[in-house]
């Protein structure tokens, strides 16, 4: 469909379960590329590493990808970092190519309590990856717009500028930021969860060792 996938997060820091399930998106959509933005301003919840720290880390985690490409689109705006700002600036850079928004099942559970969420539909496709631990549980609001949106087969996307929702498997990679930031405060290993040198800058910036609590 040669649309371009938009994966927003926190990254704090970035896996290999949000680049391995962007990847296998990308194919399954036959996406041409994946923007794949940190959030700078989180409007939900507090970062435990600033946004510089937190690029700084997807950067090195993309570095010689083509498909996956890093994105400041959230970086360069102030305020809270709201994906419908986002999705607005990219589809005016981009009139002519559909956008998917990707989202794991818990954000997309959460999707009702985002600025202007009915809009994301006037201004994207939304694909929902399956993730474990996290059982798809949806308001009634969200269970209405999957009612009207979902498509039974993905390619029925192409057939739309926007507005529908595909479900899509991925390998399930049981690895959150949480779990590595608990990790780094016990004082153990995250190897092989997230790139080396994702690795190697946060033990050369001494991140997530401050506190041993987590901010989450
Ligand atoms: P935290 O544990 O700090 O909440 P996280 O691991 O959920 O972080 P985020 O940066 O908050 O990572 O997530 C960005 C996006 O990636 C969300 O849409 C989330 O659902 C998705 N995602 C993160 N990890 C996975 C995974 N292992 N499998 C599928 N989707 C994932």
């Amino acid at each position: 469909m040669k649309g371009i996938g938009v994966f927003g997060g926190t990254f704090d820091p970035v896996h290999i379960g949000h680049l391995r399930t962007a990847l296998e998106v990308a194919d399954e959509l036959a996406l041409s590329e994946v923007r794949m933005i940190p959030s700078a301003q989180p409007p939900h919840r507090h970062a435990a590493e600033s946004s510089r720290h937190r690029a700084q880390m997807l950067r090195l985690a993309l570095e010689g990808q083509d498909r996956l490409r890093f994105d400041d689109h959230e970086l360069l705006r102030s305020g809270p970092s709201y994906m419908v700002d986002t999705l607005g600036e990219l589809r005016a850079q981009a009139p002519d190519r559909a956008l998917v928004l990707i989202l794991g099942v818990d954000a997309f559970a959460g999707l009702p309590s985002w600025k202007s969420w009915m809009e994301l539909f006037e201004l994207a496709h939304i694909a929902v990856m399956t993730r474990p631990g996290h059982p798809p549980d949806y308001p009634g609001v969200l269970m209405a717009e999957i009612a009207r949106r979902e498509v039974s087969e993905i390619n029925e996307l192409a057939d739309h500028d926007c507005g529908r929702i595909a479900m899509v498997s991925v390998t399930q990679l049981p690895i959150s930021s949480t779990g590595i930031r608990q990790l780094i405060h016990a004082g153990r290993d995250p190897r092989f969860l997230l790139p080396a040198a994702v690795l190697d800058y946060i033990r050369s910036q001494r991140l997530y060792f401050r506190s041993r609590m987590d901010h989450s």
